[in-house]
């Protein structure tokens, strides 16, 4: 029997996760096809993807360099757009058959919505858009029969342990850390790491956004709250436990006291794959795990006082409403800033703290009250680092 192949939008293509989905993508050429494709500045990478795997339609969301990726692909038949709303074009064409968002940042929320009003197969890599807007996005996905499955590693690995019972039988998910490059800091020397500490990160090769976050545990804070949208679950029903090792990728627990885990080596080839191929499993890229050669696998619990940022997470997963669009808004600021070398590294989860602490927040917003959240926690953090950026001036 021949399979009709499926067609692939892939958003972000040219970044990590884009980077490994073009991999799979072509390990799976019999089963699907790459027919558009996104970056934001990356022309030059673009237009190789475009150009190897025959691509018919790119495009540059930051159109400044669109000429350069037209001259890169002078000659071919790729047709070549520009501009943010490709995003959504892309998302929602009634060609596509699965869209992978592997774009950062809440940037990729209005693809989001798009495609899950248009009731496509998301494989959603993107965390930021479900901690902004998870109580819009799941309930549009549902409602048009949309199916949303995650390729963050830990979500990937609790959809594939939750196969082994019924969604009633679930009672918690444990969600695995590495706990990142300060894992074993001590509390006092976490303000002064640079910015290169920060970008090194022990076991996942990954974009500088993701790998701050993780150094942080602000990506542990966001996965929370991812967590507790995909999977429809109450705040005190997801723990976090620290593993060095990034082999367990998360864990469930059912009633009867049954821990089912998912193991593999830190290669997010495997949950993109997983996602494009669910409910089966194919043959694949990504690395193999040889248990004998790991000999063990160690775990330890978080330390909030060091890392505030997962209790700044279940807070918000606990508060719903417009907690998340202001939590995320102000950690993306942040980001920024501390990449500027304008705040510390602890300055990233104060400043979110302090943003979520001043926040009137609304119970059950609509999709302007969330922006309008993530607008007004931008605007904090921008109003804290010019105010101190002065005050050092002077
Ligand atoms: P990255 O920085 O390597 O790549 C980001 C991609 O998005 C690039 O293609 C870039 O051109 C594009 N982009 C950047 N800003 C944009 C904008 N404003 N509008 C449109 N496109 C934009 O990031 P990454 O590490 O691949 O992560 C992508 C997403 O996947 C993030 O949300 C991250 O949290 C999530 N994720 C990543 C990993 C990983 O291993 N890298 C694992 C789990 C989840
Ligand atoms: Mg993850």
């Amino acid at each position: 029997m021949t399979l009709s192949k499926k067609n692939i939008a892939l958003l972000g293509s040219t970044g990590s996760i884009g980077r490994s989905s073009i991999e799979v993508i072509e390990a799976l050429a019999d089963r699907c096809r790459l027919v558009a494709a996104t970056s934001h500045t990356n022309a030059g990478l673009l237009a190789q993807q475009a150009r190897r795997l025959h691509i018919p339609r790119v495009a540059l969301t930051n159109p400044a360099l669109v000429d350069q990726l037209e001259n890169d692909l002078h000659g071919t038949d790729t047709e070549v757009l520009a501009g943010p709303e490709q995003l959504e074009a892309f998302a929602c064409d009634p060609d596509i058959d699965i869209l992978i968002v592997a774009v950062v940042g809440a940037a990729a929320l209005p693809a989001v919505l798009a495609a899950a009003r248009a009731g496509k197969t998301i494989a959603i890599a993107n965390k930021e858009a479900l901690v902004v807007a998870g109580s819009l996005v799941m309930p549009l996905a549902k409602k048009h029969n949309a199916t949303i499955l995650p390729v963050d590693s830990e979500h990937s690995a609790i959809l594939q342990a939750m196969h082994a019972g019924e969604p009633d039988e679930v009672e918690k998910i444990i969600i695995t850390c590495s706990g990142g490059p300060f894992r074993d800091t001590p509390g006092k020397q976490l303000a002064h790491v640079s910015l290169q500490d920060a970008l090194d990160h022990p076991t996942w090769s990954m974009g500088p956004k993701i790998t701050i976050d993780s150094a942080s545990l602000m990506n542990k804070a966001l996965e929370i709250i991812e967590a507790r949208w995909l999977f429809d679950l109450d705040a005190d029903r997801i723990e976090v436990l620290i593993h060095p090792e990034s082999i367990i990728h998360s864990l469930v627990e059912f009633r009867d006291g049954s821990v089912i885990a998912q193991l593999s080596e830190p290669d997010m080839k495997l949950p993109i794959q997983y996602a494009l191929t669910y409910p089966q499993r194919l043959p694949g890229p990504a690395k193999r795990l040889n248990m004998q050669q790991l000999g063990r696998l160690t775990f330890l619990p978080p330390d909030t006082e060091r890392f505030p940022a997962l209790a700044l997470g279940f807070d918000v997963a606990r508060r719903d409403g417009t907690a998340g669009a202001v939590f995320n808004a102000a950690n993306e600021a942040a980001v920024d800033a501390f990449r500027a070398e304008k705040i510390p590294f602890t300055g990233i989860a104060e400043l979110v703290g302090d943003c979520l602490r001043k926040h009137e927040w609304i119970e059950n917003p609509d999709l302007q009250q969330l922006l309008d959240a993530d607008s007004w926690a931008r605007q904090q953090i921008a109003a804290h680092v010019n105010a101190t950026s002065q005050h050092a001036r002077t």
